[in-house]
């Protein structure tokens, strides 16, 4: 028997771990997966120097044909806005980002259920991600993405050797491209990070992470950048695995997209869908985030909060951390701006340790860091 099953975060249906479902079968919405999730001493693994360390705590075996060294990132000291603050380097991860975590387990659980081929949709991180992990397991990757997504941000997911799609409209139409193609193939899947819930278990680990390199305490505060919120539920999912109290999690977007802030600042129950403007915080334009109330819910019970910050704020939190050498994208830099805001606004931050996750590698920007430097 697998403890591991799906559960609908609308109506509660639940599906078992091998299904080929990505969303429920009921109503659309985005699973949760329930298993097991408390984490102790001894359900690490310390020989192991990657993420696969809390396999105990994961949805899936540890491929034993291949590692990519996933996992394990550097938590560093540094500062923000004059205070000391821990700086959780996931741009440190083999393809560059924090997606890797998610991609990692996602990818071995699609290769374990016999699938050859997966299908994904992205312009990004996501990408060049899942491609990543898909060409060291060895099956295939197909991307579907914008035909406005600048080319630059897929040639690393086609040096990885995936397909790359360019699909005309908005991302509505490239998500519904690539079900169209997993509907015509049997032996391929819909791989979306957006929807699958295995992926946010494997990003769950940056929490897991945290809490061991502190020496086994919880931080108090973690700041965290938020698009399709993945980084922000595993970070909930991480920080739920320890008793003690959960640490106050706040959602970073940008002022050009961002629906999490606006429905917080409403209190509504659900994330409504806005068009995105622009904004160099690329990773983070989605205006209509699949696990809404997942978010939602990990912003009220945590006694965090969601904050919209400006273009300035985030080139000014970049070259803060360049500044201390952590060479990071502007959307990873959408944490430490969020930080500097609410030290800014006098906003009172919880006593104990502050977090701030880097998503991704500046070498994703290159052009957009040129721009920024003049
Ligand atoms: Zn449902």
């Amino acid at each position: 028997m697998n403890a591991w099953r799906y559960e609908c975060e609308i109506c509660g249906h639940h599906e078992e771990i091998d299904t080929r479902l990505w969303c429920c079968p009921v109503d659309g919405g985005a699973f949760t997966l329930s298993g097991p999730n408390t984490l102790a001493p001894e359900h690490i693994d310390l020989e192991e120097p990657t993420l696969w360390r809390y396999a105990s705590l994961l949805p899936v075996q540890r491929p034993d044909h291949y590692s990519l060294g996933e996992g394990l990132t550097p938590l560093v000291p540094g500062t923000l806005a004059g205070r000391n603050v821990w700086l959780k380097n996931d741009a440190a991860l083999p393809t560059g980002s924090f997606k890797d975590r998610g991609a990692a387990i996602l990818v071995a659980h699609l290769a374990s259920l016999g699938l050859d081929r997966l299908i994904v949709d992205s312009s990004g991180n996501a990408a060049a991600a899942m491609a990543g992990f898909c060409a060291a397991a060895g099956i295939g990757c197909t991307v579907y993405a914008p035909a406005n997504a600048s080319p630059g941000k897929l040639v690393q997911a086609r040096a990885y050797g995936a397909t790359v799609i360019p699909v005309e409209g908005n991302r509505d139409a490239v998500a519904s491209a690539a079900q169209d193609a997993v509907d015509n193939d049997p032996s391929s899947f819909y791989a979306s990070h957006n929807w699958h819930a295995v992926f946010v278990e494997g990003v769950k680990t940056w929490a897991y992470e945290v809490w061991e390199q502190l020496g086994g305490r919880l931080p108090a505060t973690a700041f965290i950048p938020a698009g399709g919120g993945s980084a922000f539920v595993g970070g909930r999912r991480g920080f739920d695995a320890v008793p003690g109290k959960l640490p106050a999690l706040i959602a970073a977007q940008p002022a050009a997209c961002a629906p999490i802030s606006l429905a917080y600042e409403s209190d509504a129950r659900d994330i409504a869908a806005v068009t995105p403007g622009d904004t160099m915080a690329e990773g983070t334009k989605i205006g209509a985030p699949s696990r809404g109330r997942q978010i939602l819910s990990a912003l009220r019970d945590s006694g965090g909060w969601a904050v919209a910050v400006t273009e300035d704020d985030i080139a000014a939190a970049l070259r803060e951390l360049w500044s201390q050498g952590l060479y990071v994208e502007p959307t990873a830099a959408l944490g430490a701006a969020a930080f500097v805001v609410a030290i800014r606004d006098g906003r009172p931050i919880p006593e104990g340790d502050t977090v701030v996750l880097l998503t991704g590698n500046g070498l994703k920007a290159t052009e957009t860091i040129g721009e920024l430097l003049g």
